[in-house]
């Protein structure tokens, strides 16, 4: 980390992480387009090998150019460290992989990423893992969820669709009783918008893939840990308090103190995993990052504009966002998001299903894709798409009710994006 806590999120944005090339003064960040290091030699490798010294070996591990990536997003996120990893859902997984074990399970929100459901309810019980999916609003019922075998609290703090933000004081209250690690997905409402770790997160997650790279060029995850988690105190975490043989007994917890679960997720994580970030993927989201504020706020403004243009229109039924006074969340989101609710909410049709398939057909500015957190204006029909396997029931839980659109909101001008819903929906009404 390099020593500018003095600096605002703007500064920050740009600068974090970064300095001129020492090889060759290049001012912007250099895609070191590398696979290996030369050692200086043998005492050196060695050096590296054994974790005594902190250097490049190998691009599995690390990369100068993803490890400028790494110290900027824990610089906005206000971490200790940070890893990188080629997508989100590697990031949730590296999470994960040095607080669990065969048998341990993990509390999470009902309230989450479609694809984070499925990771979570199917691909972890081939580890031996499980998730229980508990309601977040109801706070007794996440404390009677936690059991022995717990090992992290998991939730989103803006989780779409539907619009809701989670209580994340009160969250990491009870995960702070139970001696546990609270893991929040981030992605949504980006670090300008929200720092979980302030409202008392332990490990903050994002898919980089959006509102960080904010352009739609390349997956990424990173896995920020606040640095604050007494791996030690109750025995439970051994990957991070006990000798791990593969580096001579070393304990990650006692010998990196704040930094052990970074130098965990790369020593041990990236090695075995190889779940990793490539350097020209990081250059693209250090690009993005570069805006991150900017965006943010335009994201923001707009999709306050539209959605509250949306609620007053004959054809809609309903429009679910946590910056709309309208919204059960309304309070807790400026509490937790005060800068804003972020960019993405969902809209309910009047004519259902049918409307809605003409609804997303008739959009000419935005996009019909599968993807959000992008410049442009994007929309996904989810009951025809993402959710069509489920049934009717199922569709409703998930917030993906046959008659709901959810909507991801660009930078463009407000004006074109209500024009362009006005004519869709007229033609979807006809
Ligand atoms: C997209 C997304 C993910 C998964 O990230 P990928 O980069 O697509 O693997 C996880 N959580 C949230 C909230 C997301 O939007």
């Amino acid at each position: 980390m390099t020593d500018t806590p003095q600096y605002g999120f703007d500064t920050l944005q740009v600068h974090a992480g970064a300095r001129p090339d020492p090889a060759t003064g290049a001012r912007q960040t250099p895609i070191y387009q590398t696979t290996a290091y030369v050692f200086r030699d043998a005492d050196h490798a060695a050096a590296l090998f054994n974790l005594q010294e902190v250097g490049y070996i190998y691009s599995r591990l690390t990369n100068p150019t993803v490890s400028v990536l790494q110290e900027r997003i824990a610089t906005l996120e206000g971490g200790a460290g940070a890893v990188c990893c080629s997508s989100g859902h590697a990031a949730q997984i590296m999470a994960l992989f040095p607080l669990m074990a065969p048998g341990r399970n993990i509390v999470v929100s009902t309230r989450l990423y479609g694809g984070t459901i499925t990771q979570f309810s199917q691909t972890i019980k081939r580890f031996g893992w499980s998730a229980k999916f508990v309601d977040f609003d109801d706070l007794d019922a996440v404390t009677r969820a936690i059991d022995e075998n717990t090992r992290a609290v998991f939730c989103e703090t803006i989780a779409n669709p539907g619009g809701y933000v989670t209580d994340l004081d009160a969250i990491a209250a009870i995960a702070d009783e139970a001696g546990l690690p609270l893991i929040v997905d981030n992605t949504s409402a980006t670090p300008y918008l929200c720092r979980p770790i302030d409202h008392g997160a332990t490990l903050v997650v994002h898919s980089t893939t959006k509102y960080l790279t904010g352009n739609g060029t390349v997956t990424g995850g990173a896995v920020v840990d606040s640095g604050k988690f007494d791996w030690s105190a109750l025995g439970k975490f051994p990957s991070l308090s006990e000798p791990e043989p593969a580096y001579h007994g070393l304990k990650f917890h006692e010998t990196f103190g704040p930094l052990a679960f970074t130098f965990h997720s790369i020593a041990v994580g990236l090695r075995d995993l190889g779940m990793t970030l490539n350097p020209q993927a990081a250059h693209y989201t250090l690009m993005g990052i570069e805006t991150l504020s900017l965006r943010m706020a335009r994201h923001v403004q707009n999709a306050q504009t539209v959605a509250g243009w949306l609620e007053n229109h004959p054809n809609v039924d309903k429009v679910t966002y946590a910056g709309l006074p309208s919204s059960p969340y309304y309070e807790r989101a400026q509490r937790i998001c005060p800068k804003g609710a972020g960019g993405l909410f969902t809209v309910a049709l009047k004519g259902g299903y049918e409307a809605c398939v003409k609804f997303v057909d008739s959009l000419e500015l935005f996009s019909h894709v599968a993807n959000l957190g992008d410049t442009r204006s994007l929309v996904i029909h989810s009951a025809s798409t993402t959710h069509r396997q489920l049934t009717p029931e199922q569709q409703e839980a998930a917030g993906a009710a046959p008659n709901v659109v959810r909507i991801s909101i660009g930078i463009e001008d407000a004006a074109d994006l209500i024009r362009d819903l006005d004519q869709a929906l007229a033609k979807a009404h006809a």
